[in-house]
């Protein structure tokens, strides 16, 4: 659970919460120029309208914290979309919220900080040990205390703690492997990107009865713009 903010980490001016509740309000809107679905999980504006993103990039770049854009996060890895972690979380949490989550793909920590506000425990691994100690040391900040993360290639996700009841993975891969859906409980969820670069969709998995077997269906969700899944730590 997050503990109370401090004004520091309430932030001021351009990362004020004014400019978070500019963002929530864009989320949640059907603007004239775009064609994307608006965020309606009021669960997920709420929790996003209360966490501070400009925590989990650099200070220098902390004034564009609440722009609907992708940042540097160093080692030529971002910080994913507001809307795209809004629409993620929400499609995880649509049918059933998750108690048991799986990340794979730490980065800056921001998308675990929000399942963190919403489910029971969150499971993430991330490659470069960098970015994971910086992530860790965000969430102790906040006080957030039911995530449990690993320095580990999460392609094959994080079997000692499974079965999870939702998988969601913010790297792009061309395919996604056999092993998560291992690893999911047989009501689970899984959301990930596949695709080349260029032309990826956003999925969701989701084991659904058919003709008396279940079967795993799947779904996109749009199309997105994710880093490559990368093998091996550094
Ligand atoms: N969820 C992150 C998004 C980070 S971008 C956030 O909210 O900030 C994707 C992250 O996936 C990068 O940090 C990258 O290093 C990591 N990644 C890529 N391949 C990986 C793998 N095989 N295992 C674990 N993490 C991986």
């Amino acid at each position: 659970m997050m503990q109370r903010l401090t004004p520091e980490m309430r932030g001021l001016g351009m990362t004020s919460q004014r400019a978070r509740d500019r963002l929530i309000d864009r989320l949640a809107s059907r603007l004239p120029s775009d064609s994307r679905k608006p965020i309606s999980d009021r669960r997920v504006l709420d929790v996003m309208r209360m966490l501070p993103r400009h925590l989990f990039i650099e200070d220098a770049l902390a004034s564009r914290a609440y722009e609907d854009d992708a940042l540097p996060i160093g080692r030529a890895q971002t910080i994913s979309q507001p809307y795209i972690v809004a629409r993620m979380t929400e499609a995880l949490i649509e049918h059933a919220v998750p108690k048991k989550v799986l990340e794979v793909g730490t980065g800056s920590g921001y998308q675990a900080a929000v399942l963190a506000a919403l489910v029971e425990n969150v499971y993430t691994v991330e490659r470069i040990d960098e970015l994971l100690r910086n992530a860790r040391r965000r969430f102790r900040k906040l006080g957030i205390d039911n995530i449990r993360s690993k320095h580990a290639d999460g392609k094959l996700g994080w079997a000692e703690h499974a079965p999870y009841d939702a998988i969601i993975v913010t790297a792009a891969d061309d395919a996604l492997r056999p092993e998560l859906f291992d690893q999911l409980a047989p009501d689970g969820v899984l959301v990930a990107p596949v695709g080349k670069p260029g032309v990826q969709k956003l999925l969701r998995y989701r084991l659904v009865d058919k003709e008396g077997g279940a079967m795993w269906v799947g779904e996109s969700l749009g199309d997105v713009s994710f880093v490559p899944l990368l093998g091996g730590l550094v």
